[in-house]
């Protein structure tokens, strides 16, 4: 067993992803943890690698850009998300560098990232629904979801795996899950009009029991990982 902190934390987060699969009836092994490094050095990044963790996860290119640059010569099986906001001038570099991309929320982007992408893997894209209503301005409006998912789900060079949402922070339980509980309704409802969903990309550290308790397939913590961050994000 390896005791450096990073492995301390991420067996802390690992047991809680248990804990809640366990309360919830399912598999822990049915639950990725994506570790969402934003913020952080690359130390911290290969700190965390040491430990087992594969799937990092960053929201801004340029600082994401030079932690791919600097990790990957002795990192290459680390798997890289998108998870930040997703103009059209960013998915050139968002196609050539990541694996997946968690934040597609219209059909332009999605366009471009499938283009761009071409000879190569197909990247693997969440759309992401804003299931706060007026509390959020990311993601696609529930009402639009079905077009888009549809649309995204023919591109040559995208693999459209599921669908992720940032819920407006809330402190119970309960409310916690009531708007995860609507992304799994969105989830299974495109699910039995025939797209082969598998990832439901929600919970992050305050909120990852609720998640896991809502059908999570894809956890994203940051801070629960490695620590408070700096500035505000
Ligand atoms: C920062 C961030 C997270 C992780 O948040 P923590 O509260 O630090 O776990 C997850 N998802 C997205 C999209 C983020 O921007």
């Amino acid at each position: 067993m390896n005791d450096t902190e990073p492995c301390k934390r991420l067996r802390e987060v690992r047991a809680r992803i248990a804990a809640a699969a366990a309360a919830a009836g399912r598999d822990a092994a049915g639950v990725r943890l994506l570790a969402v490094s934003k913020t952080f050095a690359p130390p911290a990044l290969a700190a965390l690698a040491a430990c087992g963790q594969r799937d990092f996860g960053e929201n801004y290119l340029q600082e994401a850009l030079a932690k791919i640059a600097a990790l990957r010569p002795s990192h290459p099986d680390l798997r890289w998300h998108f998870i930040g906001p997703l103009q059209s001038n960013k998915t050139r570099d968002v196609a050539a560098h990541f694996d997946w991309v968690h934040s597609v929320e219209r059909l332009s982007v999605a366009q471009r990232l499938s283009r761009q992408r071409e000879g190569r893997a197909p990247l693997q894209v969440c759309v992401q629904v804003n299931v706060s209503g007026e509390a959020s301005k990311s993601g696609v409006e529930p009402a639009q979801l079905d077009a888009l998912a549809h649309a995204v789900a023919q591109l040559p060079n995208l693999r459209l795996r599921g669908l992720m949402a940032i819920p407006a922070p809330a402190t119970t339980l309960a409310a916690q899950r009531a708007p995860l509980a609507r992304l799994r309704e969105q989830f299974e409802r495109l699910r039995s009009a025939g797209l082969e969903l598998d990832t439901l990309s929600m919970g992050m550290s305050a909120d990852l029991e609720a998640a896991v308790l809502e059908g999570a397939t894809l956890v994203r913590v940051g801070s629960a990982l490695f620590g408070a961050r700096a500035k505000p994000v």
